[in-house]
């Protein structure tokens, strides 16, 4: 059985004063037991609070991006090992608006995916089509393309510590979610794909869905047979609804 993971993309939102709201009614309801794991990704310069909160709780949390490289003259960048210096267990790596707005290209996703894992992070590997892909009917390729690049580096074993997003982009902060059917359908195909070099990390890795999941549409999700859980962006910053999100996994 794959346990349930939810996280929560704050992407560039937050302040001190509302970041102490949401993550201590956080850990209020969700803090104790719970069957699901719950996650949140939050900016760097909050990390040191969300650890502050978060810590003795059930929730773990991580964050949004990575450095490719361990340290160096990197201005500006953030390293994995930093990340661990703050309770980080998760990152978040080639989410679609780094990809797009940042210029990430497969290869320095993969880079990045093998430095988190390489310092004992678990990285949440992000790949989704856009939606002139998805008209052009490349679907399929275009994320296996995007899995094949960390695969070449990291192998199905790297895969298999890891978590992988399907995350639509048409679907990412639209309001348009893709439909159950929609969701399953890759889902089964990235888990197919896998399967084929490895049964047993297919079968146990988490694939989480993400793009407009709300309260609303949450348990029908995470009813399908292959979406393990979720990767919230807008609903993770309220906290009624990302409670009632990860209660529906
Ligand atoms: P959304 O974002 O839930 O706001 O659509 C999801 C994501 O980008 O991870």
């Amino acid at each position: 059985m794959r346990k349930k993971l939810v996280a929560g993309n704050w992407k560039m939102h937050g302040s001190l004063a509302e970041n102490k709201v949401l993550l201590e009614a956080l850990v209020l309801e969700l803090g104790q037991a719970s069957t699901a794991g719950c996650i949140v990704c939050a900016p760097f310069p909050y990390l040191a609070q969300v650890q502050s909160v978060l810590s003795g709780s059930t929730l773990a949390w991580g964050a949004q991006n990575v450095s490719n490289h361990a340290k160096g003259a990197y201005t500006g960048e953030v390293s994995a090992s930093m990340l661990l210096d703050f309770g980080c267990s998760y990152v978040i790596v080639g989410h679609s608006e780094r990809r797009a707005l940042y210029g990430e290209d497969d290869a320095s996703v993969a880079a990045k995916f093998a430095a988190a894992q390489a310092a004992g992070l678990i990285p949440f590997l992000c790949v989704g089509e856009t939606l002139e892909e998805r008209e052009a009917g490349v679907t399929e390729a275009v994320i296996g393309r995007q899995l094949d690049a960390v695969l070449a580096v990291s192998g199905i074993e790297g895969i298999g510590r890891a978590v992988v997003a399907y995350e639509p982009v048409w679907a990412i902060g639209t309001g348009k979610t893709a439909s159950p059917q929609q969701a399953q359908a890759v889902h089964a195909f990235i888990r197919a794909k896998l399967a084929v070099l490895d049964k047993n990390v297919a079968a146990s890795l988490v694939i989480q869905y993400g793009g407009s999941v709300k309260a609303a549409n949450a348990a029908e999700l995470f009813a399908q047979p292959d979406i393990d859980g979720g990767l919230i962006g807008g609903a993770s910053l309220v906290a009624d609804e990302f409670i009632a999100i990860c209660r529906a996994a």
